[in-house]
């Protein structure tokens, strides 16, 4: 059996989350400050996981590994340079376990598998994690909106792919599906069903008419071009 605690941490209000079963936790998203209450509330920690690489969900990372640098952190490989911010190459090679495609990963003293599935968009590197019916899904999505997608390594093609993902993966389940988000309260897949099959359709949109306007761009620079040559030849 595990038990899910969580509490919001830091300005941004990001959830931290505490997996635990009778003898063990393992680590979501420890942010800025969260590092006394997780000690407080965990007991031997067996992994450290990140949705992603933003700071107000990685802050207290240091301060957990002061006590016990052999924890492995698992992040995707694609947000690697996030965790620049505070950690040297140095660090980096020595802490983190990234992994690349969507894995299965067994983790000490835990009977149940964990899957960790990519869910880019957000950041790059963004990813979820799930076992059995719970998912925890970062700064994907929220109970009625999606995760901010105009950072440096965002794109909202991929932040429309994820939601895809995450419809297909779940839409099929016939067990209540518990979504655990980056910040915000926890939902069910069918109370955010309707956020994620509208966003799908307004990031579509979004796509397209840049698309268009890509297009218009450059046909007007054909255009332009052509005229240029027009004049000159005149
Ligand atoms: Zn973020």
């Amino acid at each position: 059996m595990i038990y899910i605690k969580s509490k919001k941490f830091g300005s941004l209000q990001t959830n931290c989350y505490l997996l635990s079963n009778k003898d063990s936790t393992i680590i979501i998203d420890p942010g800025e400050k969260s590092h006394k209450w997780i000690e407080e509330n965990s007991k031997n920690i067996k992994a450290i996981f990140l949705t992603h690489g933003h700071y107000d969900h990685t802050a207290s990372l240091k301060k957990i590994i002061l006590n016990n640098n052999s924890i492995p952190i698992y992040i995707n490989i694609l947000d690697k340079e996030l965790l620049k911010e505070d950690f040297s190459e140095q660090e980096i090679d020595k802490y983190f376990t990234f992994f690349e495609k969507d894995i299965e990963i067994k983790i000490n003293n835990f009977e149940h598998s964990f899957y960790l599935t990519h869910i880019p968009g957000h950041t790059s590197g963004s990813s979820g994690l799930y076992f059995k019916n719970n998912f925890f899904s970062g700064d994907l999505i929220f109970k009625n909106t999606v995760g901010r997608h105009n950072f440096w390594n965002s794109s909202v093609l991929e932040m429309k792919e994820s939601l895809k993902k995450l419809y297909a993966l779940f839409n099929d389940s016939e067990e209540v599906i518990y979504i655990y988000p980056g910040h915000d309260s926890m939902m069910t897949f069918s109370e955010c069903k309707n956020t994620i099959t509208t966003w799908i359709e307004l990031l579509n949109k979004k796509i397209l008419k840049r698309n268009n306007s890509k297009n218009t761009n450059a046909t007007s620079r054909q255009k332009a071009v052509y005229l240029n040559y027009k004049n000159k030849k005149d």
